[in-house]
């Protein structure tokens, strides 16, 4: 069997209506996993993808914007397909202005987002994986875990967060069973890069800047989601894989 064999595997993914999470969704279920749903927008069309691999797909409703779901929403998986072995944290936002001018609401709704409910969704994933000895976790984060980007400090913070976090919960957990990971996207076209794509001069400079030439896809996430759910990433733990056209080798 390939070590990349995802068969009998029940996975979870927020915010995989759209983007990059419904990219990892279709990787995983691809690969064999069964796939939870998690969000606020029904993933009617990733579950149906799904469901035509002949897997199963289960939509599972939750507003992450406060940690009020979390505890229901791995409940509501292991309910609904019977296990959870891999938890993919996807859902993000982004607020754009500069640091100047920046609200305390535009800091705190990305912060509770992207970095509070990764946490505790994290948290409570893990008591279920710890209490059998086996699970994965991969976190979103972006190349703004190791640059500064510019007119986002609150999306900076977070991701600098989860960076931070994948590795403290990789020190705890990784003799316990459970594989913490990350995702680095690089500059990725989706619905949360609309209006860098819709600048006719940021979208030429970034794409000047990227070794490969073009922003990447959703779907180009997808490998290194199955690799980091797989029995191949045994021994990897703590690490967050940059997957950028080379933007940070530049
Ligand atoms: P996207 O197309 O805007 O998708 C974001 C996803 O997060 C959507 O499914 C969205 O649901 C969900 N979400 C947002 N707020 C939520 C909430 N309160 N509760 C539940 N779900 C919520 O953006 P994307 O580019 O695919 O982003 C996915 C992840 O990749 C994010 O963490 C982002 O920061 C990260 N990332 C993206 C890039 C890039 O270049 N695109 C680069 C680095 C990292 P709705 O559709 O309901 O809003």
């Amino acid at each position: 069997m390939s070590p990349f064999d995802l068969s009998g595997r029940v996975a979870a993914v927020t915010g995989a209506n759209t983007g990059i999470g419904q990219g990892i969704a279709l990787a995983l279920a691809q690969a064999g996993a069964d796939v939870a749903l998690i969000g606020r927008t029904p993933a009617e069309e990733t579950a149906a993808h799904i469901r035509a691999l002949g897997r199963r797909a289960e939509i599972v409703p939750a507003d992450l914007s406060t940690i009020a779901p979390v505890t229901g929403v791995v409940d509501a998986v292991v309910e609904g397909l019977g296990k959870l072995d891999i938890l993919v944290n996807n859902a993000g936002i982004i607020r754009r202005a500069d640091a100047v001018d920046f609200t305390e609401e535009d800091w705190d709704a990305v912060i509770d987002t992207n970095l509070k409910s990764v946490f505790f969704l994290c948290q409570a994933a893990g008591r279920h994986m710890l209490a059998r000895g086996s699970g994965r976790i991969i976190n979103i984060a972006s190349m703004l875990t190791f640059q500064g980007g510019i007119r986002v400090p609150s999306y900076t913070a977070s991701k600098s967060g989860v960076g931070g976090l994948t590795k403290l919960l990789a020190n705890e957990w990784a003799a316990r069973g459970v594989n913490v990971n990350a995702i680095a996207p690089g500059y990725i076209a989706t619905n949360n890069t609309a209006a860098l794509q819709a600048d006719e001069a940021r979208d030429r400079a970034i794409r000047e800047r990227i070794p490969a030439g073009d922003w990447g896809r959703p779907e180009d996430l997808g490998g290194a989601a199955v690799f980091l759910a797989s029995d191949a990433a045994r021994y990897v733990h703590g690490h967050i894989l940059a997957v950028d056209g080379g933007w940070l080798a530049r």
